[in-house]
């Protein structure tokens, strides 16, 4: 469709919200398909709410959320799906099923890294991000390879990937300018309590630049929690937030002063707070 300007379908079924799906439906529509609906497993969006607003709301496109499908119908060719309500398992309540007449179900179900190129160079994965594992400089375990954007974890925003990626080609500069320097101690950067993954997952503290970025994503949504970061006894960062979902990648700025002389790894955690 985007190289050859084809037409996929005339009616259309989506399953998955994430920023991709949605970004679909209003794409199916402008190129003139019928979107029926956007079913969603979750009981939240994984996509970002202006997409929800932009691309299913402005064209009445309906959001079932807590909603899969659970059967297609159509040999040679698609010709409905069935659409149950989940519980809170996540598992279809039988009796909930309704049927969709569509010749086109499109599924986006997730992204992961594109990362060919690091398993390629012997660099070592993330099972939770499926990108590569970096240090403070975005150095990946390969001497001299370093990763940002979309190879190292999937950006939401791309003015994240466009920060990332300048201190990862001032971390390779400086390698190429004066080698790399590990002789300092390190702590290892851990996701606890509602925190997914985090990047980077190791900070030599001795190499650590004026301000640090740690970023994750949340495991579900959280209203009115603390992030905290800490290494044992000591509290490194506490900020307060109304609303954390697991489609808006949360950016932390540590200053260096605050990473001097830990000994422990620092833990990134979601607590309660009370109202
Ligand atoms: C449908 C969609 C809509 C989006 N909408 C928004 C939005 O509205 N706002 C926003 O901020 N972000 C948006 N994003 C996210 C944003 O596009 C990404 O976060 C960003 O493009 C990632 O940048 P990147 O440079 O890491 O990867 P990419 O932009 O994917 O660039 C990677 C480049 O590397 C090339 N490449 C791959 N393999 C090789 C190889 N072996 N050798 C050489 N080159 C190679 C690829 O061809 C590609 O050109 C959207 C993403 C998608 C998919």
């Amino acid at each position: 469709m985007n190289l050859e300007g084809a037409h996929i379908g005339k009616e259309v079924v989506i399953l998955g919200s994430g920023d991709i799906g949605l970004i679909m439906a209003r794409r199916m529509t402008l190129e003139g398909a019928h979107v029926a609906a956007v079913a969603e497993l979750m009981p939240y969006s994984s996509g970002l709410k202006r997409n929800i607003v932009q691309c299913l709301d402005d064209y009445g496109i309906p959001l079932l959320l807590s909603h899969t499908v659970v059967d297609i119908k159509g040999k040679e060719k698609l010709e409905g799906v069935y659409i149950a309500k989940v519980d809170e398992k996540n598992q279809p309540i039988p009796g909930t099923e309704e049927y969709y007449p569509c010749d086109t179900l499109l599924l986006s179900c997730g992204l992961i890294p594109e990362n060919e190129l690091t398993v390629g160079a012997g660099v070592e994965i993330d099972p939770r991000t499926n990108g590569a594992y970096v240090n403070e400089s975005l150095e990946t375990n390969v001497e001299g390879v370093f990763s940002c954007g979309n190879v190292l974890h999937v950006h939401d925003l791309v003015d994240f990937v466009s920060e990332e990626s300048a201190r990862a080609g001032e971390s390779a500069a400086k390698y190429i300018l004066s080698g790399a320097d590990r002789s300092g101690a390190s702590v290892d950067v851990k996701a606890a309590n509602g925190v997914r993954y985090t990047v980077p997952s190791r900070i030599n503290l001795a190499n650590a630049a004026p301000l640090n970025h740690i970023r994750f994503r949340v495991t579900g949504v959280f209203k009115n929690v603390a992030i905290v970061v800490k290494s044992g006894e000591t509290e490194i960062l506490r900020k307060k937030l109304q609303i954390l979902v697991p489609s808006e990648m949360v950016d932390l700025i540590i200053k260096k002063d605050r990473l001097e002389d830990l000994t422990q790894d620092i833990i990134v955690s979601i607590e309660k707070v009370a109202q």
